[in-house]
């Protein structure tokens, strides 16, 4: 790569091979690290990309069930400088979003290294850099772009006796399709955008699912008047304030879902745009499983008080045979485990600012996709980050035209 210089080839020396990256490092292939590349490019900023996997937008291609659409619509998940195509629907699928990130991929020329993760990041005062630590290799650059998204690792809960049940135990993230659990009891731990779309699908497979609702969740319809209700909130809260959004989108889900309280699904008395902006919990979009809940064909059940052998007990006592466990219970960022760093990351992996202001910390570190806002939050930290970066990387290299690059061979020299 032209933009590497090697620093070292001793081993022995050097525990690992030493690369100094003449531009950012970006970390994580998925749709965030490729707008940031495709952004970068277009200032003509050199990055390198390390990727954990073997492929980019891994999420996605390796972790999510076959049924899966965008659950928002395509005009609100497209990346910069480049739209869905025309014939895409209003909600592509999975596999032609992993298409569409392929292309963008292919478009830009980003070709990120897979199969290297990066297991430490610190800043170095000294020198001004960071260092960048994967298996073998050591990157050192001035800038780092953490992109390895809000949803790096599974979350399983502690459940009382999940290692006794005799039965099968997945994770969401393993989960593809209904098919292999067909006239089986399947406990769905969770019931976020995951957990309803699996019951469903288990549903639509003839299996028997029981989906867990522990607390209250916002379950609003996908559409409202044939407009998406994201749409709808979106457009509505350029003129009214969040609290009567809140209240319009309650009463029409009201008129369009009817009541559910008594089916198990209580509302949190918080608003759902509140929520979502509080505490980050994001609405379920109804694509069918309130009808199955209606219809029987999906049981909802309290929270579990533990497992046995082959049945759940529940926190009001009632008890139930079953043959399969999903968890659907979420996902969580990764960066504390590899990030030495404590000012602009928190403990729970989320830049300490909220949006929009967490996309830039101090000594040259950025943010992407950690906005709690899905494909659009991720967009637009690209964008800022391209164009902060862009521009001091022009100052600079008009400036140094006329100086040498041995600085920076000097620079890293000392490490
Ligand atoms: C089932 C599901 C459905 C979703 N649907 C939507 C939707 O419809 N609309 C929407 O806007 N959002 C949706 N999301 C949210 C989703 O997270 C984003 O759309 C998008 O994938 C975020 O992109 P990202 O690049 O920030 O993170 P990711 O897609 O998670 O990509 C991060 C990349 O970083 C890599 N990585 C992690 N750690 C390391 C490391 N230490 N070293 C090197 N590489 C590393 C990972 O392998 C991964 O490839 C959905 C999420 C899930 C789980």
């Amino acid at each position: 790569m032209e933009n590497l210089f090697r620093l070292a080839d001793h081993e022995d020396f050097f525990s690992r091979r030493c690369i100094w990256v003449n531009g950012p490092v970006i970390i994580g292939a998925g749709p965030s690290g490729l707008a940031t590349a495709a952004c970068l490019k277009q200032q003509g900023v050199p990055f390198i990309i390390l990727e954990r996997a073997d492929c980019i937008a891994s999420l996605w291609q390796k972790r999510t069930y076959d049924r899966l659409k965008l659950h928002l619509p395509k005009q609100f998940c497209q990346l910069p400088n480049l739209p869905f195509p025309d014939d895409f629907p209003e909600y592509p699928s999975k596999k032609q979003f992993i298409n569409y990130l392929e292309t963008y991929a292919n478009k830009f020329e980003i070709n990120p290294q897979f199969n290297e993760c990066v297991q430490s990041a610190r800043y170095d005062e000294t020198s001004g850099l960071w260092r960048v630590k994967t298996n073998e290799v050591e990157y050192i650059c001035r800038w780092l772009v953490v992109a390895t998204g809000e949803n790096a690792e599974c979350v399983t809960p502690e459940i009382e006796g999940l290692s006794q049940f005799k039965g099968d135990v997945i994770h969401a993230c393993d989960y593809k399709s209904g098919q292999v659990f067909k006239g089986k009891k399947v406990l769905v731990v969770g019931c976020g955008n995951s957990g309803m779309e699996l019951s469903l699908d288990l549903s639509n497979h003839q299996a028997l699912p029981s989906m867990v609702v522990r607390s209250s969740v916002h379950v609003l319809p996908r559409e409202i008047f044939g407009i998406s209700t994201f749409e709808l909130a979106v457009m509505m809260l350029k003129w009214l304030p969040l609290w009567i959004v809140d209240k319009l989108l309650l009463i029409l889900t009201w008129f369009i879902l009817g009541n559910m309280e008594k089916y198990g699904i209580k509302r949190p008395s918080m608003g759902p745009l509140e929520l979502k902006n509080t505490e980050g919990k994001t609405p379920v979009l109804n694509i069918g499983t309130l009808e199955k809940i209606r219809s029987g064909h999906i049981k909802v059940v309290p929270g579990i008080k533990r497992l046995n052998n082959n049945e759940v007990e529940f926190v009001n006592g009632e008890k139930l045979d079953i043959d399969a466990v999903v968890l659907a219970t979420g996902y969580r960022s990764n960066v504390p485990s590899w990030l030495q760093e404590g000012e602009f990351f928190s403990k729970n992996g989320y830049p300490k600012m909220p949006f929009p202001h967490g996309w830039k910390g101090n000594s040259g570190i950025y943010a992407v996709g950690f906005t709690k806002r899905g494909l659009s939050g991720a967009s637009s930290d690209a964008i800022q980050i391209a164009k902060d970066i862009g521009k001091v990387w022009k100052k600079e290299t008009k400036q140094k035209k006329q100086r040498t690059t041995a600085c920076h061979r000097r620079c890293i020299s000392q490490f």
